[in-house]
C-alpha cells in the first residue's frame, strides 16, 4: 500500500501542474494546488474542485507561504515565450523569489522539494544531444533571458540549499512537452499548429523550419516527475526528462496538417531571436536512475491533443 502524503503543487492549475494533481490524487495523496492564474486556468482543475483531498489556493509564489505539507513540486512559472516575455521582470521574480520562498518552506518543514527546470538552461546548445553535464550556451541579456537565467538561478538556489542546508532536492530539466490542456494562445508550436490546422488558418512556420525539437507526451513527463520525486535521497539530479525522437519543425507542421485533414497551407515567418537550432535530450541518466523513458509515440500523443483542441474550439 502506498503511503498517503500531503503534496503541494505550485503552478497546479497550469498545463503540467493540472496533470500532476490528477495523478497524485489518483495515487491516494492529498493535494494543495497553488496558482495565481497568470497562465493557468480553473478549467484545468475544475473536475477536481469537489474532491475532499483536493484544495485550491490562489497565491503568488513570489510571496512567502506558510502551509504544512510532506512534499513540494515547484512548477509555478509561465513557460511559453509569449507569456514569459509579457512581463519579464515578473518572470525572473517568479523563478528566483518563488524558488527562495518554496525552498524556505521546504527547509522549515524538512520536506523533499522538486524543481521544474527546463532544457532552456542549455540555451542554444553547442553540444548535441544535451547531457546534464553540459553547462549551456545562454544569452544573459536577450528576450529569452528572463526565463532561461531565472531557471538557471533557481537551479543554483536549489543546489545551494542542498549544500548549505542539506535540503532533500530534486531537479528535473524538462524538454518540450505537449498534450491536452496546453494553452491555446500561448504560442507554443504544437498548440499553435493544431489550432491553426483545425481553423483552416495558415500554419506559421518560423525560419526555414529545419530547426529541431523533441516532443514528449504529458503522461510520460508526469510519470518521470513522480519517479524523480520518489527516487533515492542521494539522487538530486539535475536529470533530463524528454523525448529522444527528434524532428524538424517542418515535419511537425506537415504531420499535424495531415492528421487533422486540414486545408491549411504552410506560411514562412521570420525566426524569433535566440531561437535554438536543435534540441534533444540525452536521457541516459533518467533511464539509469529512474528506470524512465517516454512510451507514447508522437502520432498517438498528437491524436489525443488534436481531440482535446477540437472539443475546446467547439
Ligand atoms: P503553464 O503556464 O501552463 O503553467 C504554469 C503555471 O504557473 C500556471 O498555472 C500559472 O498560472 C502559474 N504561475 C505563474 N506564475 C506564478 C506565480 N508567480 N505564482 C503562482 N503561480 C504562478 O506551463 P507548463 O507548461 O505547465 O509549465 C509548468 C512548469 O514546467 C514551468 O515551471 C515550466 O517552466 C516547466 N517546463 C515546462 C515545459 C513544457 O514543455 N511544458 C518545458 C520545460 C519546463
Ligand atoms: N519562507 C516561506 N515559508 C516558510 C519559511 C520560509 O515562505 O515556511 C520564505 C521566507 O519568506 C524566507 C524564504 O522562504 O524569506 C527563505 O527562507 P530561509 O529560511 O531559507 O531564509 P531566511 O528566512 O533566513 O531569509
Ligand atoms: N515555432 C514555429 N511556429 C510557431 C511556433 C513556434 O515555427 O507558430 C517554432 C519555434 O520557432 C521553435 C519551435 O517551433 O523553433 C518550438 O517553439 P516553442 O515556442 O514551442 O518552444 P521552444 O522554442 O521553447 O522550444
Amino acid at each position: 500500500m502506498i503511503e498517503r502524503r500531503s503534496v503541494l503543487v505550485t503552478g497546479g492549475a497550469g498545463f503540467l501542474g493540472s496533470h500532476l494533481c490528477d495523478r497524485l490524487l489518483a495515487a491516494g495523496h492529498d493535494v494543495i494546488c497553488l496558482d495565481n492564474f497568470f497562465t493557468g486556468t480553473k478549467r484545468n482543475i475544475e473536475h477536481l474542485l469537489g474532491q475532499p483531498r483536493f484544495e485550491l489556493l490562489r497565491h503568488d509564489v513570489t510571496f512567502p507561504l506558510y502551509v504544512e505539507v510532506d512534499e513540494i513540486y515547484n512548477l509555478a512559472c509561465p513557460a511559453s515565450p509569449i507569456h514569459y516575455q509579457h512581463d519579464p521582470v515578473q518572470t525572473t521574480k517568479t523563478s528566483v523569489h518563488g524558488a527562495i520562498n518554496m525552498l524556505g518552506l521546504a527547509k522549515r518543514l524538512r520536506c523533499r522539494i522538486l524543481q521544474a527546470s527546463t532544457s532552456e538552461v542549455y540555451g542554444d546548445p553547442s553540444v548535441h544531444p544535451q547531457r546534464e553535464d553540459y553547462w549551456g550556451n545562454v544569452n544573459p541579456i536577450g528576450p529569452r533571458s528572463c526565463y532561461d537565467e531565472g531557471k538557471r538561478c533557481a537551479e543554483t538556489l536549489f543546489f545551494d540549499y542542498f549544500r548549505q542546508h542539506r535540503l532533500d532536492i530534486k531537479v528535473a530539466r524538462i524538454f518540450n512537452t505537449y498534450g491536452p490542456r496546453m494553452h491555446p494562445n500561448d504560442g507554443r508550436v504544437v498548440s499553435n499548429f493544431i489550432v491553426q490546422a483545425l481553423r483552416g488558418e495558415p500554419i506559421t512556420l518560423y525560419g526555414d523550419g529545419k530547426q529541431t525539437r523533441s516532443f514528449c507526451y504529458v503522461d510520460d513527463l508526469i510519470d518521470g516527475l513522480i519517479r524523480l520525486m520518489g527516487s533515492d535521497s542521494g539522487f538530486t539530479g539535475p536529470v533530463n526528462l524528454g523525448s529522444e525522437g527528434e524532428f524538424t519543425i517542418r515535419h511537425l507542421a506537415e504531420t499535424i496538417v495531415a492528421m487533422v485533414g486540414s486545408p491549411s497551407r504552410i506560411e514562412f515567418r521570420s525566426l524569433p531571436q535566440d531561437d535554438p537550432k536543435q534540441r534533444r535530450p540525452d536521457i541516459g541518466l533518467a533511464r539509469e536512475q529512474l528506470g524512465w523513458q517516454p512510451r507514447v509515440p508522437l502520432e498517438s500523443g498528437l491524436s489525443n491533443t488534436i481531440a482535446y483542441f477540437r472539443e475546446l474550439l467547439g
